[in-house]
Protein backbone atom coordinates (compact mmCIF):
# COMPACT_ATOMS: atom_id res chain seq x y z
CA UNK A 1 0.00 0.00 0.00
CA UNK A 2 1.56 3.25 -1.14
CA UNK A 3 2.04 5.51 1.70
CA UNK A 4 3.02 9.45 2.01
CA UNK A 5 4.09 10.75 4.86
CA UNK A 6 7.07 12.77 6.19
CA UNK A 7 10.52 11.15 7.82
CA UNK A 8 13.78 12.43 9.47
CA UNK A 9 16.93 11.26 7.54
CA UNK A 10 19.46 11.90 10.80
CA UNK A 11 19.70 13.10 14.01
CA UNK A 12 20.06 16.77 12.81
CA UNK A 13 18.19 17.44 9.44
CA UNK A 14 14.24 18.32 9.55
CA UNK A 15 11.34 16.29 8.73
CA UNK A 16 10.63 16.06 4.91
CA UNK A 17 8.62 14.82 2.79
CA UNK A 18 8.80 10.79 2.51
CA UNK A 19 6.93 8.15 0.25
CA UNK A 20 7.08 4.52 1.25
CA UNK A 21 5.17 0.96 1.64
CA UNK A 22 2.75 -0.83 3.99
CA UNK A 23 2.57 -4.62 3.75
CA UNK A 24 -0.58 -5.86 2.26
CA UNK A 25 -3.24 -6.79 4.56
CA UNK A 26 -2.64 -9.71 6.74
CA UNK A 27 -6.08 -12.03 7.60
CA UNK A 28 -6.10 -9.43 11.25
CA UNK A 29 -5.10 -6.48 9.90
CA UNK A 30 -7.06 -3.21 8.99
CA UNK A 31 -6.42 -0.18 6.95
CA UNK A 32 -6.68 3.39 8.12
CA UNK A 33 -6.89 6.64 6.14
CA UNK A 34 -5.19 8.51 9.05
CA UNK A 35 -6.68 11.77 9.82
CA UNK A 36 -4.64 13.27 12.57
CA UNK A 37 -1.59 12.40 14.24
CA UNK A 38 -0.43 13.86 17.70
CA UNK A 39 3.55 15.16 17.95
CA UNK A 40 4.80 13.23 21.30
CA UNK A 41 8.03 15.11 22.54
CA UNK A 42 9.45 10.95 22.52
CA UNK A 43 8.92 11.68 18.64
CA UNK A 44 11.23 14.53 18.88
CA UNK A 45 14.02 12.52 21.23
CA UNK A 46 13.87 9.36 18.98
CA UNK A 47 14.20 11.37 15.69
CA UNK A 48 17.34 13.26 16.90
CA UNK A 49 18.82 10.44 18.68
CA UNK A 50 18.64 11.13 22.06
CA UNK A 51 17.15 7.78 23.15
CA UNK A 52 19.84 5.96 21.37
CA UNK A 53 20.52 4.00 17.70
CA UNK A 54 17.90 5.25 15.19
CA UNK A 55 16.56 2.94 12.16
CA UNK A 56 16.31 6.26 9.52
CA UNK A 57 14.77 7.15 7.27
CA UNK A 58 12.24 7.99 10.82
CA UNK A 59 8.83 8.04 10.14
CA UNK A 60 7.52 9.24 13.98
CA UNK A 61 3.86 9.27 15.43
CA UNK A 62 2.09 7.11 17.94
CA UNK A 63 -0.93 9.43 18.91
CA UNK A 64 -2.95 8.13 15.43
CA UNK A 65 -6.91 8.70 14.69
CA UNK A 66 -8.28 7.59 11.22
CA UNK A 67 -10.95 5.68 9.43
CA UNK A 68 -10.26 2.19 8.67
CA UNK A 69 -10.85 1.81 5.09
CA UNK A 70 -10.69 -1.69 4.40
CA UNK A 71 -9.83 -4.87 6.57
CA UNK A 72 -8.41 -8.39 6.35
CA UNK A 73 -10.74 -11.78 6.01
CA UNK A 74 -10.80 -12.53 10.06
CA UNK A 75 -10.61 -9.01 11.28
CA UNK A 76 -14.32 -8.82 13.43
CA UNK A 77 -13.51 -6.10 15.34
CA UNK A 78 -13.77 -2.98 13.32
CA UNK A 79 -16.24 -2.52 10.21
CA UNK A 80 -15.47 -0.10 7.30
CA UNK A 81 -16.01 3.73 8.22
CA UNK A 82 -14.99 2.94 11.51
CA UNK A 83 -12.90 5.32 13.40
CA UNK A 84 -10.17 3.27 15.00
CA UNK A 85 -7.06 5.02 16.98
CA UNK A 86 -3.61 3.40 17.24
CA UNK A 87 -0.91 3.93 20.05
CA UNK A 88 3.30 3.29 21.14
CA UNK A 89 2.68 -0.14 19.95
CA UNK A 90 1.76 -2.24 17.18
CA UNK A 91 2.17 -5.67 18.23
CA UNK A 92 3.55 -7.75 21.52
CA UNK A 93 4.47 -11.54 22.05
CA UNK A 94 0.86 -11.97 22.86
CA UNK A 95 2.01 -15.07 25.00
CA UNK A 96 3.53 -13.92 28.33
CA UNK A 97 2.37 -13.19 31.86
CA UNK A 98 2.04 -9.51 31.10
CA UNK A 99 0.58 -10.15 27.29
CA UNK A 100 -1.81 -12.34 28.94
CA UNK A 101 -2.87 -9.78 32.24
CA UNK A 102 -3.00 -7.10 28.64
CA UNK A 103 0.05 -5.40 29.48
CA UNK A 104 1.65 -5.39 26.93
CA UNK A 105 3.38 -2.10 27.59
CA UNK A 106 5.43 -4.40 29.59
CA UNK A 107 5.84 -7.32 26.71
CA UNK A 108 8.57 -9.74 28.69
CA UNK A 109 9.83 -9.65 25.05
CA UNK A 110 9.47 -6.14 24.80
CA UNK A 111 6.43 -4.34 22.87
CA UNK A 112 7.07 -3.80 19.25
CA UNK A 113 6.77 0.04 18.89
CA UNK A 114 5.01 1.91 15.89
CA UNK A 115 8.00 3.31 14.71
CA UNK A 116 11.82 3.30 15.10
CA UNK A 117 12.03 -1.04 15.05
CA UNK A 118 10.77 -4.04 13.24
CA UNK A 119 7.42 -5.97 12.72
CA UNK A 120 8.20 -9.38 14.55
CA UNK A 121 9.07 -11.03 11.50
CA UNK A 122 12.44 -9.36 11.93
CA UNK A 123 12.70 -7.60 8.43
CA UNK A 124 9.37 -5.14 7.77
CA UNK A 125 10.02 -1.57 9.28
CA UNK A 126 7.78 -0.03 11.21
CA UNK A 127 6.73 3.60 10.42
CA UNK A 128 4.54 6.08 12.65
CA UNK A 129 1.26 7.66 12.27
CA UNK A 130 3.12 11.16 10.35
CA UNK A 131 1.33 9.78 7.28
CA UNK A 132 -1.68 9.22 5.48
CA UNK A 133 -2.17 5.69 5.91
CA UNK A 134 -1.41 2.96 8.56
CA UNK A 135 -2.08 -1.14 8.61
CA UNK A 136 -2.43 -2.60 12.03
CA UNK A 137 -3.79 -6.02 13.72
CA UNK A 138 -6.88 -5.71 14.87
CA UNK A 139 -5.95 -6.26 18.30
CA UNK A 140 -3.65 -3.53 18.69
CA UNK A 141 -5.78 -1.02 17.76
CA UNK A 142 -8.90 0.82 19.62
CA UNK A 143 -12.08 2.48 19.15
CA UNK A 144 -12.98 5.97 19.30
CA UNK A 145 -15.90 7.60 20.78
CA UNK A 146 -18.20 9.18 18.43
CA UNK A 147 -19.14 12.36 20.49
CA UNK A 148 -15.20 13.92 20.82
CA UNK A 149 -13.85 16.15 18.31
CA UNK A 150 -11.07 13.71 16.50
CA UNK A 151 -8.36 15.82 16.20
CA UNK A 152 -8.22 16.26 19.92
CA UNK A 153 -8.62 12.44 20.32
CA UNK A 154 -5.16 11.85 18.54
CA UNK A 155 -3.17 12.92 21.53
CA UNK A 156 -5.13 10.47 24.05
CA UNK A 157 -3.02 7.12 22.00
CA UNK A 158 -0.21 8.42 24.10
CA UNK A 159 -0.03 11.18 26.47
CA UNK A 160 -3.55 10.35 27.25
CA UNK A 161 -2.89 6.61 28.33
CA UNK A 162 0.44 7.63 29.86
CA UNK A 163 -0.99 9.87 32.70
CA UNK A 164 -4.60 7.72 32.66
CA UNK A 165 -2.07 4.11 33.28
CA UNK A 166 -0.45 5.82 36.58
CA UNK A 167 -3.39 7.93 37.67
CA UNK A 168 -5.55 4.96 38.38
CA UNK A 169 -2.80 2.55 39.55
CA UNK A 170 -1.83 5.17 42.56
CA UNK A 171 -5.66 5.15 43.10
CA UNK A 172 -6.14 8.89 42.88
CA UNK A 173 -9.19 10.01 44.19
CA UNK A 174 -11.13 12.87 46.17
CA UNK A 175 -8.28 12.83 49.21
CA UNK A 176 -5.73 12.72 46.73
CA UNK A 177 -3.18 15.41 46.60
CA UNK A 178 -1.46 14.96 43.04
CA UNK A 179 1.22 17.34 41.88
CA UNK A 180 1.54 17.44 37.98
CA UNK A 181 5.13 18.54 36.94
CA UNK A 182 5.89 19.96 33.15
CA UNK A 183 2.56 21.29 31.56
CA UNK A 184 2.94 19.97 28.29
CA UNK A 185 1.38 16.93 26.11
CA UNK A 186 1.31 14.97 28.64
CA UNK A 187 1.08 17.19 31.98
CA UNK A 188 -2.25 19.02 30.64
CA UNK A 189 -3.78 15.67 30.46
CA UNK A 190 -2.85 14.54 34.23
CA UNK A 191 -4.38 17.48 35.05
CA UNK A 192 -7.76 16.78 33.54
CA UNK A 193 -7.44 12.71 35.14
CA UNK A 194 -6.95 13.56 38.52
CA UNK A 195 -9.07 16.43 37.92
CA UNK A 196 -11.88 14.39 36.82
CA UNK A 197 -10.87 11.82 39.87
CA UNK A 198 -11.57 14.30 42.20
CA UNK A 199 -8.07 15.03 43.53
CA UNK A 200 -6.32 17.99 44.52
CA UNK A 201 -4.28 19.15 41.85
CA UNK A 202 -1.08 21.59 41.37
CA UNK A 203 0.91 22.16 38.55
CA UNK A 204 4.30 22.64 38.76
CA UNK A 205 5.70 24.43 36.03
CA UNK A 206 8.87 26.80 35.04
CA UNK A 207 6.53 28.72 32.53
CA UNK A 208 4.58 31.02 34.46
CA UNK A 209 2.65 32.64 31.44
CA UNK A 210 0.62 28.88 31.90
CA UNK A 211 -0.91 29.48 34.90
CA UNK A 212 -4.25 30.44 33.95
CA UNK A 213 -4.62 27.52 31.33
CA UNK A 214 -3.44 25.48 34.09
CA UNK A 215 -6.28 26.78 36.35
CA UNK A 216 -9.09 26.47 33.44
CA UNK A 217 -8.21 22.71 32.81
CA UNK A 218 -8.78 21.73 36.44
CA UNK A 219 -5.45 22.85 38.58
CA UNK A 220 -6.47 24.09 42.34
CA UNK A 221 -2.70 25.38 42.31
CA UNK A 222 0.11 26.41 40.32
CA UNK A 223 3.89 27.03 41.48
CA UNK A 224 6.27 28.67 39.22
CA UNK A 225 10.00 27.18 39.65
CA UNK A 226 11.01 29.76 37.57
CA UNK A 227 12.83 30.24 41.00
CA UNK A 228 12.97 26.70 42.62
CA UNK A 229 13.76 28.09 45.96
CA UNK A 230 9.75 28.01 46.22
CA UNK A 231 9.26 24.25 46.38
CA UNK A 232 10.30 24.74 50.03
CA UNK A 233 7.17 26.59 50.95
CA UNK A 234 5.45 22.88 49.55
CA UNK A 235 7.77 20.66 51.84
CA UNK A 236 5.85 17.22 52.10
CA UNK A 237 2.90 18.50 50.73
CA UNK A 238 2.02 15.82 48.03
CA UNK A 239 0.63 12.12 48.06
CA UNK A 240 1.31 11.84 44.23
CA UNK A 241 3.46 13.61 42.26
CA UNK A 242 3.70 12.38 37.94
CA UNK A 243 6.86 14.08 36.41
CA UNK A 244 6.40 14.41 32.62
CA UNK A 245 9.24 17.02 32.23
CA UNK A 246 11.07 16.07 29.48
CA UNK A 247 14.66 18.08 30.23
CA UNK A 248 17.27 17.20 32.87
CA UNK A 249 16.60 18.90 36.18
CA UNK A 250 17.82 18.21 39.08
CA UNK A 251 14.85 15.84 41.04
CA UNK A 252 16.22 16.20 44.20
CA UNK A 253 14.22 19.74 45.08
CA UNK A 254 10.80 17.80 44.22
CA UNK A 255 11.34 14.45 46.31
CA UNK A 256 11.17 16.99 49.14
CA UNK A 257 7.88 17.59 48.62
CA UNK A 258 6.17 14.00 48.80
CA UNK A 259 4.30 13.52 52.58
CA UNK A 260 4.58 10.33 54.01
CA UNK A 261 4.66 7.02 51.71
CA UNK A 262 4.49 9.38 49.05
CA UNK A 263 5.45 8.50 45.58
CA UNK A 264 6.95 10.22 42.72
CA UNK A 265 6.72 8.47 39.71
CA UNK A 266 8.79 9.14 36.63
CA UNK A 267 7.14 9.24 33.42
CA UNK A 268 9.25 12.02 31.62
CA UNK A 269 12.25 10.16 29.84
CA UNK A 270 15.24 13.06 28.82
CA UNK A 271 17.67 9.72 28.38
CA UNK A 272 20.22 10.95 31.00
CA UNK A 273 20.21 9.22 34.41
CA UNK A 274 18.73 11.19 37.17
CA UNK A 275 20.88 11.74 40.51
CA UNK A 276 18.78 10.72 43.37
CA UNK A 277 19.62 11.71 47.09
CA UNK A 278 18.66 8.65 48.92
CA UNK A 279 18.33 10.82 51.53
CA UNK A 280 15.21 12.43 50.44
CA UNK A 281 13.69 8.87 49.96
CA UNK A 282 14.11 7.88 53.84
CA UNK A 283 12.69 10.60 54.92
CA UNK A 284 8.61 9.90 54.56
CA UNK A 285 9.44 6.15 53.24
CA UNK A 286 9.50 7.63 49.87
CA UNK A 287 8.80 6.54 47.14
CA UNK A 288 10.31 7.27 43.35
CA UNK A 289 8.91 4.38 40.69
CA UNK A 290 8.20 4.49 36.86
CA UNK A 291 5.35 4.30 34.67
CA UNK A 292 5.07 3.69 30.50
CA UNK A 293 2.26 4.09 28.73
CA UNK A 294 -0.81 1.45 29.54
CA UNK A 295 -1.87 -1.57 27.86
CA UNK A 296 -4.67 -2.28 25.16
CA UNK A 297 -7.56 -2.75 27.87
CA UNK A 298 -6.73 0.28 29.55
CA UNK A 299 -6.02 2.23 26.39
CA UNK A 300 -10.00 1.44 25.32
CA UNK A 301 -10.82 1.95 29.24
CA UNK A 302 -9.19 5.44 29.06
CA UNK A 303 -10.93 5.96 25.96
CA UNK A 304 -14.10 5.44 26.74
CA UNK A 305 -13.93 7.30 29.92
CA UNK A 306 -13.22 10.35 27.58
CA UNK A 307 -16.02 10.09 25.77
CA UNK A 308 -18.44 9.89 29.10
CA UNK A 309 -16.47 13.13 30.66
CA UNK A 310 -15.99 14.95 27.36
CA UNK A 311 -12.15 14.81 27.99
CA UNK A 312 -10.17 15.63 25.26
CA UNK A 313 -6.64 17.54 24.89
CA UNK A 314 -5.82 20.84 23.70
CA UNK A 315 -4.63 21.04 20.52
CA UNK A 316 -2.98 23.17 17.90
CA UNK A 317 -3.59 21.76 14.71
CA UNK A 318 -1.16 21.97 11.92
CA UNK A 319 -0.04 21.24 8.24
CA UNK A 320 2.70 19.62 7.18
CA UNK A 321 4.96 22.40 6.66
CA UNK A 322 4.65 23.56 10.08
CA UNK A 323 5.97 20.48 11.77
CA UNK A 324 9.44 21.78 11.90
CA UNK A 325 8.44 24.72 13.62
CA UNK A 326 6.06 22.67 16.03
CA UNK A 327 9.32 20.29 16.97
CA UNK A 328 11.28 23.49 17.76
CA UNK A 329 8.37 25.20 19.93
CA UNK A 330 7.72 21.86 22.04
CA UNK A 331 11.70 21.68 22.86
CA UNK A 332 10.87 25.21 23.75
CA UNK A 333 8.16 24.42 26.13
CA UNK A 334 5.69 26.54 23.77
CA UNK A 335 3.16 23.89 22.94
CA UNK A 336 -0.48 24.82 23.96
CA UNK A 337 -0.50 21.87 24.45
CA UNK A 338 -0.54 19.11 21.51
CA UNK A 339 0.69 19.94 17.91
CA UNK A 340 -1.59 17.23 15.73
CA UNK A 341 -0.52 16.84 11.90
CA UNK A 342 -3.28 17.37 9.72
CA UNK A 343 -2.81 14.06 7.80
CA UNK A 344 -4.74 15.38 4.67
CA UNK A 345 -1.67 17.94 4.16
CA UNK A 346 0.98 15.29 3.29
P1 LIG B 1 6.23 18.35 26.17
O1 LIG B 1 4.88 18.56 25.58
O2 LIG B 1 7.39 18.96 25.52
O3 LIG B 1 6.13 18.78 27.71
C1 LIG B 1 7.26 18.72 28.55
C2 LIG B 1 7.16 19.85 29.55
O4 LIG B 1 8.27 19.74 30.45
C3 LIG B 1 7.30 21.24 28.97
O5 LIG B 1 6.14 21.74 28.38
C4 LIG B 1 7.70 22.03 30.20
O6 LIG B 1 6.55 22.33 30.98
C5 LIG B 1 8.56 21.03 30.96
N1 LIG B 1 9.98 21.32 30.75
C6 LIG B 1 10.66 21.29 29.59
N2 LIG B 1 11.93 21.69 29.75
C7 LIG B 1 12.05 21.97 31.08
C8 LIG B 1 13.12 22.43 31.88
N3 LIG B 1 14.33 22.68 31.36
N4 LIG B 1 12.91 22.59 33.21
C9 LIG B 1 11.71 22.35 33.75
N5 LIG B 1 10.65 21.94 33.02
C10 LIG B 1 10.82 21.75 31.71
O7 LIG B 1 6.57 16.78 26.22
P2 LIG B 1 5.55 15.55 26.36
O8 LIG B 1 5.19 15.06 25.01
O9 LIG B 1 4.53 15.89 27.33
O10 LIG B 1 6.54 14.44 26.96
C11 LIG B 1 7.14 14.65 28.23
C12 LIG B 1 8.19 13.60 28.48
O11 LIG B 1 7.55 12.33 28.67
C13 LIG B 1 9.16 13.39 27.33
O12 LIG B 1 10.46 13.13 27.86
C14 LIG B 1 8.61 12.15 26.63
O13 LIG B 1 9.57 11.46 25.88
C15 LIG B 1 8.14 11.37 27.81
N6 LIG B 1 7.13 10.35 27.52
C16 LIG B 1 7.08 9.27 28.34
C17 LIG B 1 6.11 8.30 28.16
C18 LIG B 1 6.01 7.15 29.10
O14 LIG B 1 5.35 6.17 28.76
N7 LIG B 1 6.58 7.23 30.29
C19 LIG B 1 5.18 8.44 27.12
C20 LIG B 1 5.24 9.54 26.31
C21 LIG B 1 6.22 10.51 26.52
P3 LIG B 1 6.44 23.74 31.75
O15 LIG B 1 6.56 24.79 30.69
O16 LIG B 1 5.11 23.68 32.37
O17 LIG B 1 7.55 23.79 32.75
ZN1 LIG C 1 4.33 9.52 23.05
Amino acid sequence: MKSRGLAIHDATSPLVSFEFERRDLRPRDVAIDVKYSGICHSDIHTARGEWGPVLYPLVPGHEIVGVVSSIGTEVSKFQVGQLIGVGVFVDSCQTCSNCDAGLQNYCLDGMTGTYNGFERDGITQTRGGYSNTFVIDENFAVHIPENLPLEAVAPLLCAGITLYSPIKKWNVGPTTRVAVMGLGGLGHMGVKFAHAMGAHVTVISHTASKKSDALEMGADEFICTSDISILKEYSKKFDLILNTVSAEIDINPYLGLLALDGTLVVIGLPGKPYAVNVGSLLDGRRRMAGSMIGGMPELQEMLDFCGEHGIVSDVEVIGADYANTAYDRTVASDVKYRFVLDASTF
